[in-house]
C-alpha cells in the first residue's frame, strides 16, 4: 500500500486525501516502501533512529532513583524495566542526512544503519 508524506508536517499518510496534507494543504509525495533514497531530495544516505524521548528517559530513572529508599530498590527495577518497555514500542523513524526531514510513521523495507557522524559531516556544509 502507498503511503503518502507532507514534507512540511513530516508526517505519513496512508488514507485519507492523496494529493494535499489534510493539516497544511501541502502537495503530498507518494512513498513507495521500497525507497532507499530520499524521496523528498534523492540523497542516498538516510538513517535510522528511535523517535524516543532521552528526557522523558532520564526522569523515569530519576523518580526510580528518588523513591529507592522508600521501595528498598524495587523501583529502580520496575522503572527500567517501564524504560524498557517504552523503548521498545518506540518505533524507528528514518531521517534524511541532507534534508533533515523525518519520515515518522513510514513504512520502508529497505534497511538502513543507524545516525553515522561521519557521513553527517559529508552534508555539514
Ligand atoms: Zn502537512
Ligand atoms: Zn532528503
Amino acid at each position: 500500500m502507498n503511503q503518502f508524506y507532507c514534507s512540511k508536517c513530516e508526517k505519513t499518510f496512508s488514507d485519507g486525501n492523496k494529493d494535499y496534507c489534510k493539516d497544511c494543504n501541502n502537495n503530498l509525495i507518494i512513498l513507495d516502501p521500497e525507497f532507499l533514497n530520499c524521496p523528498v531530495c534523492g540523497c542516498k544516505n538516510l538513517y535510522v533512529k528511535k523517535n524516543f524521548n532521552q528526557l522523558l528517559g532520564c526522569f523515569i530513572i530519576f523518580i526510580g532513583a528518588v523513591l529507592v529508599p522508600l521501595t528498598y530498590g524495587i523501583s529502580l527495577l520496575v522503572l527500567a524495566l517501564f524504560d524498557y518497555l517504552l523503548f521498545r514500542r518506540v518505533e524507528d523513524c528514518l531521517q534524511c542526512y541532507k534534508c533533515k526531514l523525518e519520515f515518522r510513521g513510514a513504512n520502508f523495507t529497505g534497511r538502513f544503519d543507524p545516525f553515522d557522524h561521519h557521513i553527517a559531516e559529508l552534508y555539514e556544509k
